[in-house]
């Protein structure tokens, strides 16, 4: 008898909102059909929520031919102008890519990320970002989510098909989502992509009035700080502290400014 038999208890079934606060969210997608073949993909899998950021074309029926059944999933996709916009809600994004950067500290497995993203859903929405089939994910892309997940592939030719890269991770949730009724509780109350965006704003501004940072030369510094917090995960009550901090110290300039000669030249 598996977890997911319909005779076991009430609450030894796996949980169907876990999979629905599961996110699939595809970047600057270029090929309709592969917006729809990732529909197919997810629905075969139990997933049903499909965001798409910025895609070239949408909705298409090519789109529609490759999603087959999975029509339901593309009328339902929710189209945003930006990935901060599609995270805004999330408490835990993490981008499936290739290649190796420096950007996101921690790599995972598919299986290590399905079980990440199924304990975390139970509080809250969670995203998996896939890029574009040509370039990949942006680094830019890359700084909203908190950990990378690469499907070992041939070193020779690791890239796979967009589609085909959501079916292994969706295929994956499914399976570690059968596998296990319940899931640890998360230990803290994460903060969302939208409060973590804009405690990132918030220290730009703050580091600027403090002349730490050069707006005319910004350098990687605010990458590298975004990398910082991405390894450690940010609680709500942590953002809120580290903002206080951040304005006790512009509170702090603005009462006692620098004097003009120990300023930038
Ligand atoms: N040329 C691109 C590949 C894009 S393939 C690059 O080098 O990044 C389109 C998307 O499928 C990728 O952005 C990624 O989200 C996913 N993908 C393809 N192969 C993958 C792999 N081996 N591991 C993780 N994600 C992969």
């Amino acid at each position: 008898m598996t977890p997911s038999d319909p005779k076991l208890p009430a609450n030894n079934r796996p949980d169907p909102n876990l999979l629905a606060n599961i996110r699939i969210v595809l970047a600057r997608t270029s090929h309709p059909g592969n917006i729809g073949a990732a529909a197919r993909a997810m629905k075969t899998m139990g997933l049903s929520q499909l965001v798409l950021v910025d895609p070239a074309v949408f909705p298409n029926s090519q789109a529609d031919a490759m999603a087959s059944g999975a029509t339901d999933v593309l009328a339902r996709a929710r189209v945003c102008a930006s990935l901060a916009e599609a995270l805004a809600d999330a408490t835990l994004a993490l981008g499936v890519s290739a290649r190796r950067r420096d950007i996101v500290a921690e790599v995972l497995t598919p299986v290590e990320a399905s079980t990440r993203l199924l304990a975390e859903a139970q509080t809250g929405p969670v995203a998996l970002v896939f890029g574009n089939e040509t370039s990949g994910l942006s680094n830019e892309e890359l700084s909203l989510c908190q950990g990378l997940v690469t499907i070992a592939a041939n070193p020779d030719y690791s890239s796979l098909n967009l589609a085909a890269a959501v079916q292994v991770l969706s295929y994956e949730i499914r399976q570690a989502w059968l596998g296990q009724a319940s899931w640890p509780q998360p230990e803290m109350d994460a903060a969302s992509g939208d409060e973590v965006e804009k405690f990132y704003a918030h220290m730009e501004t703050a580091l600027t009035e403090l002349e730490f940072l050069n707006p005319g030369s910004p350098g990687k510094l605010m990458l590298k700080l975004r990398r910082l917090f991405a390894r450690t995960r940010l609680a709500k009550e942590e953002v809120n502290i580290l903002r206080g901090i951040l304005t006790a110290a512009q509170e702090a300039r603005r009462a006692a400014p620098r004097e003009p000669n120990h300023g930038p030249k």
